[in-house]
């Protein structure tokens, strides 16, 4: 048998921290939890989902082989950023730290970085696990809206985890497309990679044609849609990785039929007439 695929008989399991829920959800970002969720199911994978809201116990997260936390406006990040304190922070970064996937979409990204500086010029210090910081110009200057596709060109999404470097990202799928929604431009620094390149729409700040970041196995993205639903490869890269870290071997995942989620895609490469 090949060690590489899960045979149906043999029950894996996942728990999901999905962090703060009813706070950072204001996207519809709540989609990527339900995607992960049945593309687990489908492939005889149990799987927790853990509400991770305000006031949660460190031990817990320290539970979830797999973290998720969706955008949302200034206001919510401003409570996140309380609760997102000590013991909450160390952990995180220890996870991120062991390879623990992650999927950090927007305004969750902002937060990963070193610092938010909103339209007013408040500052909402971040958690500094990304080499990265945002700031929001204010209100002279557009919020960056819109349709987005961009490229997971093998050559940026290299994947330290701790052993090796492996390229992931499967060139029949190498095109992303969501939708952004933010008034903040996220700046990269040296010690993190960009998550793919723009081909159209804005990204991380609309100028160097750099979209999200990834560091080890974090993701932190501006694409709402919800990103997964429309980008599945993405979705059994963070599951994948997180069987990996959590059962210590290389786990290979059955395939499933995408064929409509590439159809859907492949639709609006054609609408924005970029090439697959
Ligand atoms: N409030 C942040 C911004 O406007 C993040 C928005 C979001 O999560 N879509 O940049």
């Amino acid at each position: 048998m090949n060690k590489n695929y899960l045979p149906k008989a043999i029950r894996h399991s996942l728990t999901i921290g999905w962090l703060y829920p009813d706070l950072m959800s204001t996207y519809g970002d709540r989609g990527n939890i339900i995607v992960l969720q049945k593309r687990c199911e489908w492939r005889n994978i149990e799987v927790k989902i853990l509400h991770l809201n305000p006031g949660f116990d460190h031990k817990l997260l320290a539970t979830c082989n797999m973290l998720f936390m969706g955008g949302a406006q200034d206001k919510q990040q401003q409570i996140v950023a309380q609760d997102l304190k000590k013991e909450k922070v160390e952990t995180l970064k220890k996870m991120v730290d062991d390879g623990v996937p992650g999927l950090y979409i927007c305004g969750a990204y902002q937060l990963l970085g070193k610092y938010y500086k909103e339209a007013d010029g408040t500052k909402i210090l971040g958690l500094g696990i990304f080499d990265l910081y945002t700031e929001n110009p204010g209100e002279n200057h557009p919020r960056l809206i819109g349709n987005i596709i961009a490229e997971l060109a093998g050559s940026t999404w290299q994947v330290a985890d701790g052993k090796k470097t492996t390229s992931y990202a499967p060139q029949a799928t190498r095109h992303i497309v969501g939708f952004e929604n933010h008034g903040g431009r996220t700046y990269l620094g040296k010690n993190v990679k960009p998550f793919a390149k723009v081909i159209k729409g804005f990204g991380n700040n609309g100028e160097d044609g750099t979209e999200g970041a990834i560091y080890k196995n974090a993701i932190g993205t501006y694409l709402h849609g919800p990103i997964l639903p429309k980008n599945p490869e993405i979705a059994d890269y963070l599951i994948k990785k997180a069987l990996e870290v959590k059962y210590k071997d290389e786990i290979g995942l059955e395939d499933l039929d995408d064929s409509l989620e590439q159809k859907a895609k492949e639709i609006i490469e054609k609408r924005y007439n970029v090439k697959v």
